[in-house]
């Protein structure tokens, strides 16, 4: 940022001046926490699993079940789409509090048929799913995560490369004494095609030289071993891959996280924390978990579905009651959400494609996005100015530390999140969330500050009247 620039911004704000001993205790527990959140839940499918263990000790019960709700319900679509409900004082038909967030992240998934041999090496071929640069991807440990169903309706999990005792896989890369007409002479998108993002598997035959392809037999015989899967079963598998290892406290200060799929997991983990903080609110409160929000939202599991609107009758469903449709559909037009999602944080070594005066601050707490999209608004659903005057309202009467920012200079790309495929039900709905340095890649960065305040911002917005 030029002097000039830095002129433009009369705030200051940082949330580490404001924060007493006890609470920056508070900051380094709940960092752990996520961390250990995060390592232990590296696909929407874990994730699902790991909510679903954390709302069934707070007492949550399936709200596809119709049994008498205590605490809170879930409904669980396909095994990665998930809504929690909490009950509030005031009748669902006034519209419900709703977080949405995301669990899917960007990665390299494994194609149907993937499995091959060249130069005596054992290799898996890839599949990019979301908006990756390609490049962070190589000469890297990696860790196979997923779930494979054999014909007979059976299934496996499998988890390989995060035990330290395991070993990871890896893509490799080109030397740079040979890479100068593959690589060195090229535009950045054309020198790393995706068809190059091959797996490294293995490296030891089987069976007698000269006998053909035993370097896949190989990789087949190790799949049976250790799964009791076979190639073709990997048809109907998901399978992912993701950074192998654990997220880590970053900075000499140690006050950043590093990790994998900070978005937008660092949302799906405060919600879901919020939510189970929230002792009897006023307006009943709902969270939606969705997928594929990386590749557009398409897809039954992602915000594209209906799922939202079934989750809101099951909630005016629980004590036995048959909510009209009609009624269903005026409690949405009558909520209010946020959709909660990483923010692009200004990053001191690419100033050029920031507007300074509206761009995210590491340690300024959440961003309250009024619009996403392109140049020209494009994409955007833009929150009303009402709508913006009660967030302030709810953010500054519980102190939350928040900003207001958009993504970028205006004609410098854009980006956009599930906001708009909510509006679609008439509810008002802005993007609020953390910034994030390195944003989609292996190693997003995140402040520990944020991460605290989000929650705090969070909880205010579920409880609010
Ligand atoms: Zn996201």
């Amino acid at each position: 940022m030029s002097d000039e620039e830095k002129d433009k911004r009369d705030d200051d704000k940082n949330i580490w001046d404001g924060l007493s001993s006890s609470q920056r205790d508070e900051v380094e527990s709940l960092a752990q926490e996520y961390m250990q959140f995060l390592n232990q839940a590296k696909t929407e499918r874990t994730v699902a699993d790991f909510i679903l263990r954390q709302v069934s000790q707070a007492g949550f019960v399936d709200l596809a079940a119709g049994s008498p709700l205590k605490t809170g319900g879930w409904l669980l679509h396909h095994g990665k789409l998930l809504g929690l409900f909490v009950p509030g004082q005031d009748d669902p038909k006034g519209g419900f509090n709703l977080i949405v967030v995301h669990s899917d992240s960007p990665r390299l998934d494994l194609k149907p048929k993937c499995l091959y041999e060249q130069s005596g090496l054992g290799l898996l071929k890839s599949n990019l799913y979301g908006g990756l640069k390609k490049y962070q991807w190589l000469a890297r440990p990696l860790a196979l995560w997923g779930f494979c169903v054999r014909k007979d309706g059976t299934s496996a999990e499998l988890r390989f490369g995060e035990d330290p005792s395991d070993p990871v896989l890896t893509i490799t890369d080109i030397l740079p004494h040979l890479d100068r007409k593959v690589q060195r002479d090229k535009k950045l998108v054309e020198a790393f095609p995706a068809e190059r993002l091959n797996v490294l598997t293995s490296s030891k035959p089987s069976g007698r030289p000269g006998s053909k392809k035993r370097f896949k037999k190989a990789i087949v015989e190790l799949l049976k071993k250790k799964w009791d899967i076979s190639e073709e079963d990997l048809i109907s598998s998901e399978l992912e891959l993701v950074p192998a290892g654990s997220a880590r406290s970053a900075g000499l200060d140690g006050s950043l996280i590093g990790g994998y799929a900070h978005d937008d997991r660092l949302n799906v983990f405060t919600s879901v924390k919020a939510l189970l903080s929230a002792k009897q609110p006023r307006r009943p409160c709902l969270i939606v978990v969705y997928d594929r929000e990386e590749i557009g939202s398409y897809g039954s599991t992602g915000a594209e579905s209906n799922f939202v609107v079934r989750l809101a009758a099951a909630a005016m469903a629980v004590g036995g009651r048959q909510p009209a449709y009609l009624d269903v559909l005026t409690a949405l037009s009558r909520s209010r959400a946020l959709s909660a999602d990483v923010e692009g944080a200004a990053d001191p070594s690419f100033s050029e494609v920031d507007e300074s005066l509206n761009s995210a601050r590491v340690g300024s707490g959440p961003c309250v996005v009024r619009y996403t999209g392109g140049a020209g608004k494009y994409g955007a659903s833009e929150a009303r100015a009402e709508y913006m005057a009660l967030i302030r309202r709810i953010f500054d009467e519980a102190s939350v530390t928040w900003q207001s920012t958009l993504l970028g200079k205006q004609e410098e790309g854009g980006g956009g999140t599930v906001a708009y495929l909510l509006a679609y039900y008439g509810m008002s709905i802005v993007d609020c969330g953390p910034p994030v340095l390195s944003m989609h890649s292996p190693f997003e960065i995140v402040s520990k500050a944020d991460l605290w305040m989000n929650l705090k911002a969070q909880q205010a917005f579920l409880s609010s009247k």
